[in-house]
Formats: C-alpha cells, sequence, structure tokens
C-alpha cells in the first residue's frame, strides 16, 4: 500500500537520536509508525557526535548538567536505561572516567544498530523528505515537499538549528508557533568563541588547562587558543552565556586563570618561593612548569617583564603583577562561532507549552515533541544525546499508554 493510503498511528518527524529511539519503541509496541527525514540518511547527526566516537552518555546525571528557562526538576536519571536499550541492539559501551561510549569507538556502530533495529521492524522511513506542514482534523496530515502522511498522532523531532551541514531545521519551532507555543530565544550552544584579542597573535595553537569564566559561569578544563578565538572544553561548557549575549548585545571579556589549582595567595606564596630559592635565575627559567611555556612568556610580557630579567631584580609588585595575570588573564569576545559550528542549540519550544509527563503539546492533542528542538540542552559530555533518549522514552511511554 503507498504510504499515501496508510493511516500511521505515528508520524514522527526527523530521524535523528531522539526520532530513531521513539520509532523502535512505539513498533516494537506494535505501533504502525512512519519517520519522515529531509536527510538521505538516518542519524546523519550521530555520526558525528563525539568527535566519531559518539559520547552516549555519562555516569554522572541529574539536572544540574542541562539548562533551561524552566525547573528541570522533571529529568530523570535514565542513563542505565540508554546503555540497556543499546545493548539491546548490539553496542557494548565503553566507560571512560563515567564518560560512555561504544567499545568500538565508532559513531557509526551507535547509527547502524539504531537504523537495522528500524529496518528490522519494517518501520516506514520517508529519506530525502522535507517536511513543511502538520494540520490537525480528525487525523494528523504531514506535509512532506514529496507527499502526504496521514496518521492519528504526531511527534516533532526535528532537532535545533546547530550544524546546518549535517540536517537542521526551524520546523519544530515553526509547528510551535502555528500551534501557539511558546518559543523561547535561541543561541548555540557547545562553540567555539571568536576572538581578535592581541594576544592570540602569540597563543594561537597552544593548548593548556585553565578555568575559563563568563560572568557566572565558570569551567574548567583543556583551554584552545587559535588566531580568531578560542575552544575546547572549558569554552563549549560556557558558551551559550556568549551566544545569549551576543543576541542582547551585551557580550563581556572572558577571565582565564591558568593556575585554578592554587588561589591567588597560594601563588603568590609559590613565586616568592621560587623567586628566593632561584635569585641567579632568569623570570623563564623561574616560572617553568607552573603553566604551558608559551602561556608563561606571554603572561611575564603582560606584567611589563623581560624574560631574562633574573629574579633577583624583580620585587613584590611584579610578583603581585605575575599573579594578576596568571590568574585573571582577560580576553575580550566578539561572539561565538555561530549555529553552524555549535553542537547543540540552546533555548527551543517553551517547557511551559509541553505537559512534561508525556512531552505532549498542551494545546494540540496528539502533537509531541522531543529532543534538541524543546528548550533543554545539556553540556559536553553525552548530556545532549541522553536528553534525547529520555524525552523519546516519555513520548513512548505516554503513546502507547493512551494506544
Ligand atoms: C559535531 C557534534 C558533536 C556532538 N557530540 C555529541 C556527543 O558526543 N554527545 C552528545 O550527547 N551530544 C552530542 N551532540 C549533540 C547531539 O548530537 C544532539 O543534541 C542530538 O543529536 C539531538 O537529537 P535530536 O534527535 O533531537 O535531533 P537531531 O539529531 O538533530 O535529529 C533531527 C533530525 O530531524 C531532521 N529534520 C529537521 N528538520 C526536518 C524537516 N523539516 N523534515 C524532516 N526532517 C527534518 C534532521 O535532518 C535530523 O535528522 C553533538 C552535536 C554535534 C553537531
Amino acid at each position: 500500500m503507498d504510504n499515501k493510503e496508510k493511516i500511521y498511528d505515528v508520524c514522527i518527524v526527523g530521524a535523528g537520536f531522539s526520532g530513531l529511539v521513539l520509532a523502535i519503541k512505539l513498533a516494537r509496541a506494535g505501533l504502525l509508525v512512519c519517520l519522515a527525514e529531509l536527510n538521505r540518511v538516518v542519524g546523519r547527526r550521530i555520526l558525528s557526535t563525539g568527535n566519531g566516537r559518539c559520547n552516549f552518555t555519562n555516569s554522572r546525571m541529574g539536572s544540574a548538567y542541562y539548562y533551561s528557562n524552566h525547573s528541570l526538576d522533571f529529568i530523570e536519571d535514565n542513563h542505565l536505561d540508554l546503555i540497556g536499550f543499546l545493548r539491546e541492539l548490539g553496542v557494548i559501551e565503553r566507560e571512560f572516567d563515567g564518560y560512555y561510549y561504544p567499545i568500538t569507538n565508532q559513531a557509526k556502530t551507535v547509527r547502524d544498530a539504531l537504523e537495522n533495529e528500524i529496518n528490522a521492524l519494517g518501520i516506514d522511513v520517508l529519506l530525502d523528505n522535507r517536511v513543511t506542514d502538520i494540520t490537525k482534523g480528525d487525523l494528523f496530515t504531514v506535509t512532506t515537499h514529496r507527499t502526504t502522511i496521514n496518521a492519528k498522532q504526531v511527534c516533532v523531532a526535528s532537532g535545533g538549528l546547530s550544524a546546518a551541514t549535517l540536517g537542521s531545521s526551524k520546523f519544530g519551532y515553526k509547528m510551535a508557533n502555528k500551534f501557539k507555543m511558546k518559543v523561547t530565544k535561541l543561541a548555540p550552544a557547545l562553540v567555539g568563541v571568536c576572538s581578535k584579542d592581541i594576544c592570540l597573535k602569540d597563543l594561537a595553537g597552544v593548548r593548556a588547562l585553565g578555568k575559563v569564566t563568563y560572568k557566572e559561569a565558570s569551567c574548567e578544563g583543556e583551554i584552545q587558543f587559535n588566531k580568531d578565538g578560542i575552544s575546547g572544553y572549558p569554552v563549549m561548557c560556557i558558551s551559550r552565556y556568549i551566544g545569549f549575549d551576543e543576541l542582547d548585545k551585551r557580550l563581556s571579556d572572558i577571565s582565564v586563570d591558568f593556575i585554578y589549582f592554587m588561589s591567588d595567595e597560594e601563588l603568590n606564596q609559590e613565586l616568592h618561593k621560587r623567586f628566593k630559592h632561584n635569585e641567579n635565575a632568569t623570570i623563564l627559567a623561574v616560572l617553568n612548569g607552573l603553566s604551558n611555556e608559551k602561556i608563561i612568556q606571554t603572561v611575564v610580557s603582560y606584567a611589563r617583564i623581560y624574560g631574562d630579567t633574573l629574579v633577583s631584580k624583580l620585587d613584590d609588585e611584579d610578583i603581585d603583577n605575575l599573579v594578576y595575570f596568571f590568574k585573571h588573564f582577560s580576553i575580550s569576545l566578539d561572539g561565538t562561532k555561530g549555529f553552524d559550528s555549535s553542537q547543540v542549540t540552546a533555548g527551543g519550544i517553551d517547557l511551559d507549552s509541553i505537559d512534561l509527563d508525556t512531552m505532549e503539546s498542551k494545546n494540540c492533542k496528539g502533537l509531541y515533541f522531543t529532543g534538541e528542538v524543546l528548550d533543554v540542552d545539556g553540556i559536553c559530555g553525552g548530556y545532549n544525546l541522553t536528553w534525547a533518549y529520555s524525552s523519546a522514552s516519555k513520548v513512548a511511554e505516554a503513546i502507547i499508554k493512551e494506544v
């Protein structure tokens, strides 16, 4: 039978992680499911996750790892459920410091496992079908640029605006507006930031540990300096705040603490000790080992000290300056690298418009939303795929119960 003549129990818009999980759960419960996907393959984005290794979940879970304009107390810790779900599909996990990957270290393993199950369950997948509209009569009609699909219920799993080349669209937000649901401001998150700060002339190419602070937000880890900006885990984790401030045109500088494992006072004492024991050494020799060599050279020049100065020639004020620049190194920003470079979209469909037990729209019975299209974004570490899974599981549970 042509899919136009079928009446599906559920049509899912978007065959990303969330849509695929949902389709599998519903089809296993005996429901007739159709997936409509704009790409020519399912799960295109999964292939790029975790640098091609797919960091799909984390042992540290809870609402503290997520952001939203809404309270996130409803977020449940179900990473073990996700691990179990993938195991059933043949994906054996490997855990490293709480971060979970497939043991193959290949994101393709996860994508292929989902696709194999979709095929085994005989789910109708309409690839290369960009959904353009959803209308509600007795049934839902889902219109793509090639066909129409009739379904009793619809779930929008069309993701956010990030990484357009992997398949992204404004569709979910458009539908939310159509059904009079609120959409919050959207900003790129988990993304590098742009800067023309003069320090990057010296620091481009450097990778160094540090704590990055932007207003109230801070995060520690390896920072990567490039000629046109900075990236790395701590920058990615706080980038959502920079994204929103860029929208509101109220960007500030970021501050980097290169010696985050010592307080200002402890570093001051450490420098006094080093200076006392090495009076005839140069400043660069005495500071060796505190941070990356290029960071040390830059901090010394910011403190207005020549690298070959003997420490016996320096005084307390020089030490205060060194402590200041090591621990409060300010870098001016021009904004984030934008949605195309981002891993996730911060903001989305307002959770106030959604029944959080079922993920059903409060304004349209039978219309559900799942995954990144909603106003929930996690930090780096497998949290976004876990959210895509958890929200899909909620939708599946609700629809199966209802049917
Ligand atoms: C480079 C990169 C690395 C990442 N690494 C990780 C990681 O290691 N761990 C982690 O947890 N998260 C990671 N993420 C984030 C994670 O991939 C997403 O949060 C997650 O995939 C969201 O799942 P989703 O199903 O909601 O949306 P998506 O995976 O984006 O799926 C949405 C699907 O809908 C389709 N679609 C959109 N509009 C339409 C339309 N109009 N009609 C039909 N189809 C449509 C899209 O083509 C897409 O296939 C990464 C993201 C990127 C870009």
